[in-house]
C-alpha cells in the first residue's frame, strides 16, 4: 500500500502545510526513520493506537503500514484533507479528530487497551505525558508511551538519582512505570529542524507500590525539589509529618531531594499516605 503513496514532501506541498511555529510543527520525513519510530512499541498489527499530532501523517503512515488500527487526534485543520487521502488509503484503519489533544480524555475514544504514540511540540507533550502518568487509578488503560521529545527533556525523564537531570519528572516517570530511551534523533532529521536534539521515549506502566498516593508522592517531590539546592530538612519542613517520617525511615535530613532514589521517594510518600 505505501509505495501508492505520494513523497510526504508533496503531500505537504500539494495541501500548502508551511510548518507554523505556534503549532511547533517540525515534520518528520524520512519514510525508514519513521518506520523505525512506529516498530518501537513492538507488533502493533491489529492494535488501537493513538497518535496525537499527525501533522500531514508521515509517522501515521509508518503506523497504518505495521497494522495499526490509529485514532489521531490534530489541531491543525490544514492538515484534514492529507490525513483524508491516508484514510482512503487504509481503509478501515485509521479515524481523525480535529481536535486539541489536552481536552479530550483519550479514555473516552477506546473500549480496549491502546498504545499512545507522538511527535509533539515541546510544551504540549510535557503537559499530556505528566496527565497520562498521573492520578490514582492504575494501571493505565494505555499499555505503552512511545513519545518524541526533546534530547534534554527525554534525559530528565530517564534520570537516574544523584545526577543534574534528576528531578520531579523523573520520580513521576519512574515509580510505577519503566522509562528508556529508544532512539535519538538529530535535528537535521525534522523539516524544519529544530534548534535543539531529539529523543524518542518509551514507556511501559509497572505495578504501583502499595499504599502510596499518586497525589502525596507529587506533593512531596514538589516540595524537595522546588528548593533542589536545600536540605531535606529546610526543604520539606512546610509538609506535616515529613521530617518525622524521614527520621522514621532514617533518611539523614541533611540530604538533598537529588540524592533521594525514587524507591526512597515512594518510601516516604507512603508513609505519609
Ligand atoms: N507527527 C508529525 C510528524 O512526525 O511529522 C507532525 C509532528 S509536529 C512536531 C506536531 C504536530 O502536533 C503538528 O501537526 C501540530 O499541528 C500538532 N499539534 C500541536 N498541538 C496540538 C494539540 N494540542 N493537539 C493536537 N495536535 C497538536
Amino acid at each position: 500500500m505505501s509505495s501508492l503513496l505520494p513523497p510526504l514532501r508533496e503531500v505537504i506541498a500539494r495541501h500548502g502545510l508551511s510548518a507554523s511555529k505556534a503549532l511547533g510543527q517540525n515534520f518528520l520525513l524520512d519514510e525508514q526513520l519513521l518506520d523505525r519510530i512506529a516498530a518501537i512499541p513492538g507488533d502493533l498489527s491489529g492494535r488501537a493506537v493513538l497518535e496525537v499530532g499527525p501533522g500531514p501523517g508521515g509517522l501515521t503512515r509508518a503506523l497504518l503500514r505495521a497494522g495499526a488500527r490509529v485514532t489521531a487526534i490534530e489541531r491543525d485543520r490544514r492538515c484534514l484533507p492529507a490525513l483524508a487521502e491516508l484514510e482512503v488509503a487504509f481503509p478501515g484503519q485509521l479515524r481523525v479528530i480535529e481536535g486539541d489533544a489536552l481536552r479530550i480524555d483519550p479514555a473516552s475514544l477506546f473500549r480496549e487497551p491502546y498504545v499512545i504514540v507522538a511527535n509533539l511540540p515541546y510544551n504540549v507533550g510535557t503537559a499530556l505525558f505528566t496527565g497520562w502518568l498521573g492520578g490514582e487509578a492504575w494501571t493505565p488503560e494505555w499499555t505503552s508511551l512511545t513519545l518524541m521529545f526533546q534530547q534534554e527533556v527525554a534525559e530528565r525523564i530517564v534520570a537516574a538519582a544523584n545526577t543534574d537531570a534528576y528531578g520531579r519528572l523523573a520520580v513521576l516517570a519512574q515509580w510505577r512505570s519503566t522509562a528508556k530511551i529508544a532512539m535519538k534523533v538529530h535535528r537535521s532529521a525534522f523539516t524544519p529542524p529544530p534548534k535543539v536534539m531529539s529523543a524518542v521515549v518509551h514507556v511501559r506502566p509497572a505495578a504501583m507500590p502499595d499504599g502510596v498516593s499518586a497525589r502525596m508522592l507529587e506533593r512531596i517531590t514538589e516540595a524537595a525539589f522546588g528548593q533542589r539546592r536545600k536540605m531535606l530538612r529546610q526543604s520539606l519542613k512546610g509538609l506535616p509529618g515529613a521530617l518525622d517520617a524521614l527520621e522514621r525511615l532514617g533518611i539523614e535530613d541533611q540530604r538533598r531531594a537529588e540524592t533521594l532514589s525514587v524507591a526512597e521517594f515512594v518510601g516516604l510518600a507512603r508513609e505519609l499516605s
